[in-house]
C-alpha cells in the first residue's frame, strides 16, 4: 500500500505505484493466460535508411485484453517485470519472432527482426545459450536476429550482463541500445556494452525540427556513434521536416509514423512486398518540393 499527500494534505491512494493491487494481479494472471492461449500477437514496425532500404524490423507485443481493450506494452510489461513473468513473455516474443523470420526468409523476404528484452532476460542464467539454441531450431541465422536491450542492463549486476551480450555477440546475434538518452551516464555504458546500433530516444526526435536544443543533442549523440563505429536509429519520425533534419545530421536510419506503425504479420509481409524492389519511397510532397 502506498500512499501520497497531495498539495491539499489529503491523501490520495496511487493505484499505479502499488504492485500489488489486484488491478494488477488480474491483469498479470489475464497475461499468463494469454501468453499460454497464444492471445498476444506481435506486430512490425520497419527500421528504414535514407536511401529507402528496408534495414529490418522491429517486433513490438500486442494484446488486446477480452473485457479491457488493448493494453498498451508499456503498462503489462511493467507488471510481467515485477512479477517473474518476463522470461516467460520474452520466450514468448523471441519464439513467435523467429517463426514469423523463417516464413519470410522461405518467402524469399530476408529481413533482419529485433525484439526488445529487459534486463531481466539478460541476467537471467543460460540467456544467451538459449537464444542460440532457438536459432538453430528455427534454421535462422544469427544475423536476422537483433536484441534491443536498454542501459538499464548495467544497472543490476554489470559485469554479468556484459558476459552475456560478449555471449550473444559471440553467437552473431546484432545487439542494439534503446532508448538512449534517457538511461544514466550514457558514455561510460557506451563503451561497456557491445551493441552495434544506437536508438535514439523519441522523446530527443519529435521536436528536433523546432527546438534547437534537442537537434544540438541528436547532433552529438550521432555523433558520438559514429566515432565509436555504431549505426544510428532515430525512433519516433512523424513528419518530412524531422526525416529531413536527421538525414541532414548524419543519421543512418529512421522508425515512425512517417515511414509505418507497426503491423500485424500479414499487413507487413504486403509492405515488405510492395516496398522491397525499390525501398520505401519519401512522401511526393517534400520530394517534389526539393526538387
Ligand atoms: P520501444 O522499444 O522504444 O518501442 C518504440 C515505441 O514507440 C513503440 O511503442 C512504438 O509503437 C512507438 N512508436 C513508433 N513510432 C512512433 C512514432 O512515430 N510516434 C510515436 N508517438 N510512437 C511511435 P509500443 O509498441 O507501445 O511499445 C512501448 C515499449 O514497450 C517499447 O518501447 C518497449 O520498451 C516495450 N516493448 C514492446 N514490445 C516489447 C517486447 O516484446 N518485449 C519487451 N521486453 N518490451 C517490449
Ligand atoms: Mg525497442
Ligand atoms: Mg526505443
Ligand atoms: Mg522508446
Amino acid at each position: 500500500y502506498q500512499a501520497k499527500r497531495d498539495r491539499t494534505g489529503v491523501e490520495v491512494y496511487e493505484s499505479k505505484r502499488d504492485s500489488n493491487t489486484p488491478d494488477r494481479l488480474g491483469l498479470l494472471g489475464d497475461l499468463r493466460r494469454a501468453l499460454d492461449a497464444g492471445e498476444v500477437e506481435l506486430h512490425y514496425q520497419p527500421k528504414v535508411r535514407f536511401d529507402g532500404q528496408v534495414a529490418g524490423l522491429e517486433a513490438l507485443v500486442r494484446w488486446v485484453h477480452p473485457e479491457r481493450g488493448k493494453v498498451p506494452p508499456d503498462e503489462f510489461i511493467a507488471i510481467a517485470e515485477s512479477s517473474g513473468l518476463m522470461p516467460h513473455l520474452t520466450e514468448y516474443v523471441l519464439e513467435t519472432a523467429l517463426a514469423q523470420v523463417a516464413v519470410w526468409q522461405a518467402k524469399g523476404l530476408n529481413v533482419p527482426v529485433a525484439v526488445n528484452v529487459s534486463p531481466r532476460d539478460v541476467h537471467s542464467p543460460g540467456f544467451a545459450g538459449a537464444v542460440a539454441a532457438r536459432l538453430a531450431r528455427h534454421g535462422v541465422p544469427a544475423g536476422a536476429l537483433q536484441l534491443e536491450i536498454t542501459e538499464h542492463v548495467l544497472l543490476e549486476d554489470p559485469q554479468r550482463a556484459a558476459d552475456t551480450l560478449a555471449a550473444l555477440t559471440g553467437h552473431g546475434v546484432k545487439m542494439s541500445l534503446d532508448d538512449f538518452g534517457t538511461g544514466y551516464s550514457s558514455l561510460v555504458h557506451l563503451r561497456r556494452l557491445p551493441v552495434s546500433e544506437l536508438k535514439i530516444d523519441r522523446s530527443f526526435v519529435a521536436r528536433l525540427a523546432v527546438d534547437t536544443e534537442d537537434a544540438e543533442i541528436v547532433r552529438c549523440t550521432v555523433d558520438l556513434a559514429h566515432s565509436l563505429g555504431l549505426l544510428v536509429v532515430a525512433e519516433g519520425v512523424e513528419d518530412d521536416e524531422t526525416w529531413e533534419r536527421l538525414r541532414d545530421l548524419g543519421c543512418d536510419a529512421v522508425q515512425g509514423w512517417l515511414v509505418a506503425a507497426a503491423m500485424p504479420p500479414d499487413e507487413t509481409t504486403a509492405w515488405l512486398r510492395a516496398r522491397g524492389a525499390r525501398g520505401w519511397q519519401r512522401p511526393n510532397r517534400l520530394a517534389a518540393g526539393a526538387a
